[in-house]
């Protein structure tokens, strides 16, 4: 019987691929002592009946990166280990038949461009060249990204298991983690049934029974093992053994050459999930039963596109689990529960396009406690606690999954498992016209239908049909007032003896200004990164009420509670749903606020930057004077029991103002025009607040240390590499994020934010422009500069500051 190590430094949990990538890495980069714990044998999950497509762009740059990485991984680490990887560079194709991919693939074309990635658009004609069995009659054209090919998933792994035992890794198979010891929320030992191993640190890769396994440590692991199947046909003459891999999202379908015959696999629209209870233990090596009924859909599809398939013999079907997600990204990163407990599962069938950069990435967020780079759409801590309906997570996987091959409609909003969460405001607002849209479960207006219009999404490709609704809503706000409802935005409240010197260590500005006073801060990684973005309110010496993104709310909270030192005396509540918020902006928010309340709001007893506890409507509400749309306004935190009377109160008050309720569209393009930045896409883990243009906000100046400070230390008054840049460009261009900036003709970066101002009647962008030997205000000055939007070649200008600027005087006023 073989013997487990009494004491590991760190167990990885799980032979699939992600477990021995993480292994590998762990033991190659970082010499770490780390023991892989695997209740089978290797790839005996769901690695070994993977079908070996190797795709890598992505919507994120970051998570583009990460694959591209695996590639090169895959190419050689042969020579390192003598074991083949089975790595072939054959290219893949996508294929369009209609215009709306078609207009996808040039934005995805454009996407590969900025992020430094080959790819081209074919026609059909080409099409044929290269893949002489296929059936071209209906295609516009295809996306050939030269670079994609295919592995052999067990090979790889095998390779990988190799290399982390070179490297200093001790693999266990047959050994089954079946619980873990716990001291004061963190693991301490994990319980085998071979014995127990002491650890400092756990990475639970266990494929579909990651959830399971967070489970025995109080983790939550949203992931619905679905059912995928394709099929193995036998030779085919013709079919040249280097043929691309093929994508056929019209038809659902995909293809890839294996021994001279073909592989092909779908995402039906009606998945049909496994278990929501445990998986199985006993699962090594298993497959479900094929249904051919069910894959039939594929099947005449795929011979409408090859139609030698049609006489090819079907030499075996795999009908495999493999754990999907409700977003249909995989899940990374430290446990919110327990700040040792690390995961990388979820991988939504591209674990092996995935899982060399995803274990290069893990091994580093294990051994450093901070994700080397911005993978914010694949953390874990993107999650919150109603990811524990299993029921709500099976419905919004299988919604996921079943839009894997559909057009992706710029703004589209999923359907399944909603209404969640709302607003006390809910049946108001919809009486108002209200369109929704989710995040993280809450339901917040995304517009208002005017009245006799339809009150519905209509998704295209160009504009929409809420467009001019949204615009009239941006009007109203610059010009009058508006009311957004945002009691979906994360708040907590830190309290105790050590709270100012806690948050003062853990934020980048200064938040030691007296009480009933507001900061708008960043909160930064050792890197000088921005790991997150909030305001802090203070509301007593040692009280402190914090409110960020409706979507940050586990990552934020996560951040702060792991950087409270311990035996700091500091409390921490997250206290979401015990306030509901209202902003109330524009020009006239001070006569609407004024006509509810007997507090002077006046600009001399509650100027800008600062908290108030107000009474309106009977109730005590918290007014924090601050601004994401470039006007005059108020923030109003009211109990959330109490925020009915308070809109109701402040609609009546508004009337002669022309008070409205406005929606999360127009907030969007009121804050691209005033340039306030937004985390997760204009800011991130990449980004340092100097890069940034937030400078400002930060007390370099001040004696006091925090987080982040030597990283900013160290390149403050040197010149900047990339600096974040506004740009505008005609009405009719359509900006989404991701376009490439071009400075005299060559890129220097691309957009990270996109959308319309209506003010400016422009199309508005942001995006940092990048260059080794600095980026000056003359060097930004003096280039002239495109966008490329879907291939094309729009003119558009630089905006070094706000390009819409009511002047500090309205805002302050
Ligand atoms: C039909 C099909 C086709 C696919 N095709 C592709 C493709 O073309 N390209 C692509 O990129 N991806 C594809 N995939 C997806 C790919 O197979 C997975 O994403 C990948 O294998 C996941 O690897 P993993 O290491 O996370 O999980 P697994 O391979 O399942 O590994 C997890 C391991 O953890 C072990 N384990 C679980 N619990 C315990 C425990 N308590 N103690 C010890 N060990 C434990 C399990 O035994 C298992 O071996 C496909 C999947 C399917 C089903």
């Amino acid at each position: 019987m073989t013997m487990l190590p009494s004491h590991a430094q760190i167990v990885v949990i799980g032979g699939g691929i992600i477990g021995c990538s993480t292994a590998y890495h762990l033991a190659r980069d970082h010499k770490a002592d780390v023991v892989l714990l695997e209740q089978g044998t290797l790839t005996s999950g769901s690695t070994w009946h993977a079908a070996g497509l190797v795709g890598q762009l992505r919507s994120s740059a970051s998570i583009t990166r990460v694959l591209k990485y695996s590639v090169e991984l895959y190419k050689g680490l042969e020579a390192e280990t003598g074991l083949a990887t089975g790595w072939k560079m054959t290219g893949c194709l996508r294929l369009a038949t209609n215009q709306d991919r078609w207009t996808e693939f040039r934005r995805l074309a454009t996407t590969a461009g900025s992020f430094g990635m080959e790819m081209h658009l074919v026609s059909p004609e080409e099409v044929k060249r290269m893949w002489p069995l296929m059936n071209v009659d209906d295609l516009v054209g295809a996306s050939w990204l030269p670079t994609d090919g295919q592995a052999s998933p067990s090979d790889i792994t095998q390779s990988l298991a190799k290399g982390a035992r070179m490297h200093g890794a001790k693999i266990v198979e047959n050994v089954r983690v079946t619980g873990f010891d716990m001291k004061d929320g963190r693991i301490v030992a994990v319980k085998t049934t071979l014995g127990d191993i002491a650890c400092e640190k756990v990475v639970n890769c266990a494929g579909q029974w990651a959830r399971q396994v967070g489970a025995m440590a109080g983790i939550n692991v949203p992931l619905q093992p679905v059912k995928h199947q394709y099929i193995i046909t036998e030779k085919i003459d013709g079919l040249a053994t280097d043929a691309p891999t093929i994508r056929d999202p019209d038809r659902r379908t995909y293809f890839k050459e294996e021994v001279g015959g073909l592989v092909m696999g779908g995402y039906e629209p009606n998945p049909q999930p496994w278990t929501t209870g445990d998986v199985p233990d006993e699962w090594a090596f298993r497959l479900f039963d094929d249904d051919f009924d069910h894959f039939e859909q594929h099947m005449v599809q795929a011979i409408e596109r090859i139609p030698a398939l049609e006489k090819a013999g079907v030499k075996q079907m795999i009908n495999g689990p493999e754990s999907f997600t409700p977003d249909g990204n995989f899940i990374l990163g430290v446990a919110p529960e327990c700040s040792n407990m690390f995961v990388g599962a979820g991988f939504n069938a591209f674990g092996i396009a995935s899982g060399g950069g995803a274990g290069w990435v893990l091994a580093q967020w294990v051994v450093d406690g901070e994700a080397p780079l911005d993978l914010w759409v694949v953390d874990i801590r993107r999650f919150s606690g109603m990811h524990r309906d299993r029921q709500w997570v099976l419905d919004r996987t299988l919604e996921a999954y079943g839009k894997h091959y559909t057009v992706a409609f710029p703004h589209e909003e999923y359907e399944s498992g909603r209404p969640r969460l709302t607003s006390p405001l809910y049946e108001r607002l919809k009486a108002h016209g209200a369109v929704f849209g989710s995040k993280l479960g809450w339901e917040r207006p995304n517009w208002f239908a005017p009245a006799g219009t339809e009150g519905r999404d209509v998704y295209s490709m160009g504009r929409q049909n809420w467009f001019d609704a949204v615009g009239a809503e941006h009007a109203h706000v610059r010009e009058a007032v508006g009311i957004f409802d945002q009691s979906s935005f994360a708040k907590y409240e830190v309290t105790g003896p050590d709270a100012l010197k806690v948050l003062d260590h853990i934020c980048a500005n200064d938040v030691t200004k007296p009480v009933g006073r507001l900061t708008y801060t960043q909160l930064l990684n050792t890197r000088g990164g921005i790991e997150a973005d909030l305001t802090v309110a203070r509301f007593g010496e040692d009280r402190f009420y914090i409110v960020t993104g409706t979507g940050f709310r586990t990552h934020d909270f996560g951040w702060i509670a792991d950087h409270v030192p311990a035996g700091a005396r500091v409390e921490m509540v997250d206290v979401t749903e015990d306030w509901g918020t209202l902003s109330l902006m524009g020009p006239k928010a001070r006569d609407v606020l004024a006509a509810v309340t007997k507090a002077d709001v006046s600009n001399a007893a509650f100027p800008f930057g600062h908290a108030r506890e107000i009474a309106i409507a009977g109730s005590t509400v918290r007014a924090l004077r601050i601004t994401y749309v470039g006007e005059l306004g108020w923030e109003l935190h009211v109990p959330i029991g109490a925020i009915g009377e308070v809109f109701d109160a402040l609609m009546a008050a508004g009337e002669p103002f022309g008070v409205k309720p406005v929606g999360y569209r127009a907030l969007e393009s009121l804050r691209l025009e005033k340039g306030y930045r937004a985390w997760g896409s204009d800011i991130t883990p990449n980004d340092t607040p100097l890069e940034a243009g937030l400078g400002f906000a930060v007390k370099l100046k001040r004696n006091a240390d925090f987080l982040g400070r030597s990283a900013l230390e160290a390149v403050a008054g040197q010149p900047l590499k990339k600096r974040l840049m506004g740009f505008t460009a005609g009405p009719d261009v359509v900006l989404l994020g991701r376009e490439t900036i071009l400075r005299n003709g060559e890129p220097v970066g691309y957009l990270t934010s996109g959308g319309y101002g209506y003010t400016l009647g422009k199309a508005i962008g942001y995006g940092y422009v990048r260059n080794a030997e600095g980026v000056s205000d003359d060097y930004l000055t003096s280039g002239s500069y495109e966008l490329v939007v879907a291939m094309e070649k729009v003119p558009a200008e630089i905006h070094l500051g706000p390009m819409f600027d009511p002047g500090m005087e309205r805002i302050k006023a």
